[in-house]
């Protein structure tokens, strides 16, 4: 697989270097010289969906890593079940939250972490993360106790949950974790400044675990067949696929997933009241406002990283952008949409709430899928005061509800991030 710098296209590497330096040049984002295009659809439909993930993954890795070794990384990454459930005529959700840590971020931390386990020689590894709730507890859990690899995980102190921040504060061992005193795109400049600094980078060894590391973007794009697979067998219409959307990397997947031939018609990102890509889908002008915090708060940022990666995808695949809808969708609204779902029979939560309103532009002709990307009892709290609930826990989150949050607070100040990272881990 060669991928090339989309700041500079005569940066080349391949999919092992990718997976390492996280970004190229100038924080450049890494793109596909080429989208592997699959042939004979329905047969790779008919596949189960372990059997199908191999063959998409070998798409694009085979050549590089050979399809045994990408046969091992998928069997051991992707362990759980993702069923397609209908909630009305027209509407169903692909629940990606039955991983260990409960979220859709479980695909793609886990492949990577296969993948950077695999792959890297034996030198010594620091996984340096930004988290908005749930990456933080996919990249430490599918981390945790490999001792030759350490992990810094990056939060906005005070908005994520508590359970969130507990799946992945109280681990210790090789995870370490950092309250910073502001929002997530903060941390996320921080993981970029960090990325910037060679001593940082050199002596710790860095490497990105954030959806701009194309391994989890590959391993992504994998839902989105089953997705179609699973639709399939109720409705040839028209297929949709609303995205609930923060950093924009689950929709990168999905475009990925309709370059490589999958029928999807179009897709519908759905934000919460950070609404920079809406408002650019509608006038063209990119203004991201300061970001506020939502009910929905993994989605809560305002300068998402993968856009331009959503960009090239429709460059090269000759698509207007059209092929994508904005839609915002504002507090009270992703209430009433999980009040309106919980009506139908339906336990959802705020992001998924969110990607499902993004459905009622849906036409006669098409059939809508939106992706429930965390398990709603992840955001208790806020389910349980909109439905007037008392979700049970799962086990997952009983298991940590006891447990001491470890993290160290922090101002969001590089100077401060890297002494400290420096005396910690060098
Ligand atoms: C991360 C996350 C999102 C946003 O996904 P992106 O790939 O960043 O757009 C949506 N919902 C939940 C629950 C998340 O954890």
């Amino acid at each position: 697989m060669e991928l090339y710098n989309l700041k500079h296209v005569s940066e080349r590497v391949n999919f092992s270097q990718a997976l390492q330096l996280g970004l190229g040049k100038d924080r450049g984002l890494f793109f596909p010289s080429q989208i592997p295009k699959l042939d004979d659809m329905d047969a790779i439909l008919a596949l189960p969906f372990v059997a199908r993930c191999k063959t998409i993954l070998g798409a694009w890795l085979s050549d590089e890593l050979g399809q045994n070794q990408v046969d091992m990384l998928v069997e051991q990454a992707f362990n759980f079940s993702l069923p397609l459930t209908r909630v009305d005529d027209n509407r169903a959700c692909l629940e990606l939250f039955h991983g260990p840590t409960l979220a859709f971020k479980d695909f793609g931390a886990r492949f990577m972490a296969q993948c950077i386990s695999a792959l890297a020689e034996d030198k010594r590894l620091t996984i340096l993360t930004a988290t908005s709730g749930d990456t933080g507890a996919a990249v430490a859990d599918a981390f945790f106790g490999l001792d030759k690899v350490q992990v810094v995980v990056l939060y906005p102190k005070g908005k994520i949950s508590l359970l969130q921040e507990k799946m992945f504060t109280t681990l210790g061992e090789n995870i370490h974790t950092i309250a910073v005193e502001s929002d997530f795109d903060a941390c996320q400049e921080l993981v970029k400044q960090s990325f910037e600094d060679n001593e940082l980078r050199q002596t710790l060894g860095l490497n990105s675990a954030n959806s701009i590391n194309i391994s989890r973007l590959l391993a992504q794009i994998c839902y989105y067949f089953e997705a179609v697979a699973q639709v399939r067998q109720y409705s040839d219409k028209d297929i949709v696929v609303s995205v609930p959307s923060g950093n924009f990397g689950n929709l990168t997947a999905g475009l990925f997933a309709k370059a490589m031939g999958l029928p999807i018609a179009r897709f519908i990102a759905a934000t919460n009241s950070n609404d920079t890509v809406p408002r650019y889908l509608v006038n063209g002008q990119w203004v991201p406002h300061t970001t506020v915090a939502t009910l929905s708060n993994a989605m809560d940022v305002s300068e998402p990283s993968n856009w331009p990666r959503v960009e090239a995808i429709c460059a090269a695949m000759g698509w207007p952008l059209s092929v994508i809808s904005g839609v915002m969708v504002d507090e009270v609204q992703t209430a009433a949409s999980l009040t309106s779902l919980a009506s139908l029979g339906y336990q959802s939560e705020p992001h998924a709430s969110i990607a499902a309103q993004g459905l009622v532009t849906l036409k006669e002709h098409e059939t809508g899928i939106f992706l429930g990307t965390a398990h709603p009892a992840k955001f208790k709290d806020v389910v349980d005061s909109i439905l007037g609930t008392d979700l049970a826990l799962p086990q997952a989150l009983r298991a940590v509800e006891a447990k001491t949050i470890l993290s160290r607070p922090l101002a969001a100040d590089f100077g401060l991030l890297k002494s400290h990272l420096l005396q910690k881990l060098a």
